[in-house]
């Protein structure tokens, strides 16, 4: 492997007027300091996706490019498509203009840049992937470290072992890269599809920093669809549950049963059996419903997979 890679930095950009200069300013010393090294080629560029922000991101975003043609490039999104979308169309757009590797890095800078040489080494070592993993969650409120915490957990649990605290701060290979664009699921979750591949996989540890401006964009539906999404692309235990849960209610009715034809045949007191009844009923009317919405989840996920509409709608792209 070349030791000068040409580098491509992936940023995802949504509502970020108030970060993305100096953001920029900061990854492009950051640049500098690790060509200067002879890591990476001098070549190497950012690549900004704007998430089809409503503020002033992507007139800044020209800008950076006007001043630095061959340093920052970028595309919009016509309208705002999520997170997972914008990095994967980062992804899939500096492999077209080229690139040996790419690291996908949030626009607010909240993860370490100085890690970003850590990923090189472990790049030139060999890794086709290397996974940013924080090394705490000092910055989250507790509501986002206590939902993050269970579903790691539950992917775990699932059999997706995807390693705890992981991040979407990572560096793919080109190769992981030609892999990624195989793949023509619309709603991919990156963190399972980068441990599906299988490739050699290298891991970072990074600090991570509070926000220095603007707000977090994720909220509880955004986490919540992410976290679906996460687990009905990458596991079918769920529906497997279903039957155990099934089978389980049966063995509980038929003991239920038992006992009601008890009563009946030897002690006499029917009426009894009222508040087992109430409560086997609204068990079962509950359990049924909770079954009911598994199994909507995954038809949900056909029912956009199987339309195979396009993931996003470029509006424009600064190369
Ligand atoms: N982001 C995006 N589209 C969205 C929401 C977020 O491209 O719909 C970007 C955002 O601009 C940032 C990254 O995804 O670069 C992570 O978002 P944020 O910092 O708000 O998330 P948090 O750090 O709170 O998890
Ligand atoms: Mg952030």
């Amino acid at each position: 492997m070349s030791s000068k890679s040409k580098l491509a930095l992936v940023i995802p950009c949504y509502n970020e007027e108030l970060v993305i200069k100096s953001t920029v300013e900061t990854l492009l010393q950051v640049f500098n300091d690790i060509i200067s090294k002879g890591k990476i080629d001098s070549t190497s560029y950012i690549y900004l996706v704007d998430d089809g922000s409503k503020d002033k991101t992507w007139e800044i975003i020209e800008e950076l490019h006007k001043t630095n043609p061959s340093r920052v490039k970028g595309m919009k999104f016509v309208r705002n498509y999520g997170n997972q979308k914008a990095l994967i169309a980062g992804l899939l757009g500096v492999k077209e203009v080229g690139c040996d590797c790419a690291i996908s890095i949030d626009a607010d800078l909240q993860q370490d840049e100085n890690s970003i040489e850590k990923f090189i080494d472990e790049y030139h070592n060999g890794a086709d992937i290397v996974s940013g993993i924080r090394n705490d969650r000092k910055t989250d409120s507790f509501f986002k470290k206590f939902t993050a915490h269970c579903f790691y957990k539950v992917m775990n649990i699932l059999g997706v072992k995807i390693p705890q605290n992981h991040s979407d701060f990572r560096l793919v290979s080109k190769n992981a890269l030609e892999i990624l664009s195989k793949y023509s699921e619309t709603e991919l979750f990156l963190r399972g599809f980068f441990h599906e591949t299988g490739l050699k996989t290298a891991f970072v540890n990074f600090d991570v920093k509070p926000r220095a401006l603007g707000c977090s964009k994720f909220n509880f539906f955004s986490l919540t669809s992410l976290a679906l999404n996460g687990i009905t692309s990458y596991s079918i235990v769920p529906l497997r549950l279903i039957s155990v849960l099934g089978l389980i209610t049966i063995f509980i009715s038929m003991m239920v049963g038992f006992d009601a034809v008890c009563d009946a045949l030897f002690r006499h007191d029917a009426p009894s059996g009222y508040a087992t009844i109430i409560i086997m009923l609204a068990f079962l009317g509950g359990l049924q419903l909770v079954c009911l919405g598994i199994i909507g989840e995954y038809l949900g996920q056909i029912f956009r997979e199987v339309k195979a509409r396009p993931r996003y709608i470029k509006e424009s792209e600064l190369l």
